[in-house]
């Protein structure tokens, strides 16, 4: 009897690696016919997440095994980045990955799949005799920097940010020093020497999959392919399978006490809400959030708002302690903005059903952190977005939906770079949801939505590109 294909992918914490990891273990059982086991490394600290890998446990399509981290408070300074973290994490659960993968009982995987920060798992695929690949769960430009940071790394002297020339990667558009991802911004941090030695891993794969379809960034999925471009970096093949992204009203974290979120939405005019949501780890400082309450206010245009308690410390701060104590929005919200916008608006503290809302059909505009799962939420909805990036690569995929994509506006100062004022929110939330402008970026969102739809479905680009990776099982 020859049984089935199966997958065994390692995904590191936090709810924007889960979430992609579950949907592609979805994909692969699905429509491609392998089965899966997805090992989930436990940070134990974000009560969202615990409730997210409860829901896709009961929903049974596929194993998932939690590996229990080993102490590591040792490894790391209490002052350590996300990213610094999560590196260590995943180095550090490595015997307990390779224990769990190899154990007597467990199905034997014919592919490992790992995610950004598992490069270092790799080896494990060769010790199975199986092959490997890397699952980028965003776009291929963050690909492109990622891969080519070695070699940056050698040719640029001093800080990324304080280069005057834009920084150039083959067959890429340009990438502006300032806006380089967290990892670029200090040379010296201990985030900066993980990222470099993730993106001199990333060739050691079999493959690399990425979150999108190929219509999207056709130029640099080209520049892959080339020899004399990025495909003398990376000489593994770049599979686009995306979107994958939720379904609605999938099981997990709600947000919601009640239905009173979407009886609201019911009673609004189509395509009238703006949304605002920062991802699973975004907070604004206070400053800020007074700024934004005032321009929503002053827009007269309803919305929805998922709220945190604001902090000045980092714009991630919420990356492993999301839903953790209280949260009473008065407490930090403007003097009576509760009272007078009862009836444009709702206030959602800490965590609302992003899927759901953003597939309403009341919703006309999101304003998003630009992390790669909500850009894609937003897209393949037809909502046009105001970029609002804070951390990660999300500056990068602010000018990618703005300038390149034409799928979003964008404040003339970036909300990482100083307070963007009430006027300028308000100006932007009113271009979005009333202006012609608006209506320009509605258009060009709607024509990705059609091409994103046409690649998932069956016999499309990305439904293809993982049908092949699925073929190269052993
Ligand atoms: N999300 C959600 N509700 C929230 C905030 C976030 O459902 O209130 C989901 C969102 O739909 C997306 C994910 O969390 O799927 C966030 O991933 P993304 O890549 O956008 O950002 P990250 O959190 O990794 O910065």
């Amino acid at each position: 009897m020859i049984s089935k294909p199966h997958a065994a992918i390692l995904c590191s914490p936090g709810m924007g690696h889960l979430i992609p990891v579950i949907e592609l273990a979805k994909r692969l059982v699905n429509h491609h016919n392998v089965t899966v086991t997805i090992f989930v490394v436990q940070s134990n600290t974000s009560k969202v997440e615990s409730e997210l890998l409860k829901a896709a446990t009961s929903q049974k399509f596929c194993d998932i095994i939690e590996l229990p981290l080993p102490e590591i408070s040792g490894l790391l300074h209490p002052d350590a980045s996300v990213v610094t973290k999560l590196s260590v994490m995943m180095r550090e659960i490595r015997p307990a990955f390779r224990s769990a993968i190899l154990a007597k009982d467990s199905p034997r995987p014919t592919i490992l799949i790992v995610d950004l920060f598992g490069t270092e798992s790799l080896p494990i695929g060769d010790e199975l005799g199986v092959p490997k690949y890397v699952y980028i769960a965003s776009n291929a430009w963050f690909l492109a920097l990622t891969v080519y940071v070695p070699i940056l790394d050698k040719e640029v002297e001093g800080e990324y940010v304080d280069q005057i020339e834009p920084l150039r990667i083959p067959g890429c558009s340009l990438v502006q020093p300032e806006e380089v991802c967290d990892p670029m911004l200090n040379r010296a941090d201990q985030q900066y020497l993980e990222y470099v030695r993730i993106g001199g891993e990333m060739p050691r794969s079999d493959g690399i999959l990425l979150n999108i379809w190929k219509d999207l960034q056709p130029k640099i999925l080209d520049a892959f392919k080339d020899e004399s471009l990025l495909g003398g970096v990376l000489k593994v093949p770049v599979y686009p399978i995306g979107p994958l992204t939720r379904a609605v009203q999938s099981p997990g974290p709600t947000g919601l006490r009640d239905g009173h979120l979407f009886n609201w939405l019911d009673k609004q005019p189509s395509e009238s809400v703006i949304f605002v949501s920062l991802g699973s780890a975004g907070t604004l400082s206070y400053e800020q959030m007074t700024e934004m309450a005032w321009g929503l206010e002053l827009s007269q245009q309803r919305f929805i708002w998922v709220v945190r308690p604001p902090t000045s410390k980092c714009a991630d701060a919420a990356f492993f302690t999301l839903g953790q104590g209280d949260d009473d929005p008065s407490s930090y919200l403007p003097e009576g903005f509760l009272t007078r916008t009862r009836e444009i608006g709702l206030v959602v503290p800490i965590w609302a059903p992003q899927v759901d809302i953003l597939s309403h059909p009341s919703i006309g505009g999101f304003f998003s952190h630009c992390g790669w799962n909500s850009t894609l939420e937003s897209i393949i909805n037809g909502v046009p977005m105001i970029v609002w990036p804070l951390y990660a690569e999300q500056r990068m995929n602010a000018t990618l939906l703005s300038d390149e994509l034409g799928v979003a506006l964008r404040s003339k100062v970036p909300p990482w770079k100083g307070v963007v004022e009430r006027e300028e929110i308000k100006r932007m939330v009113r271009k979005i949801m009333v202006e012609e402008d608006g209506f320009a970026i509605r258009g060009k969102v709607n024509e990705l939505k059609l091409s994103a739809a046409k690649a998932l479905s069956q016999g499309g680009s990305s439904y293809n590109a993982l049908s092949e990776v699925a073929s190269k099982t052993k």
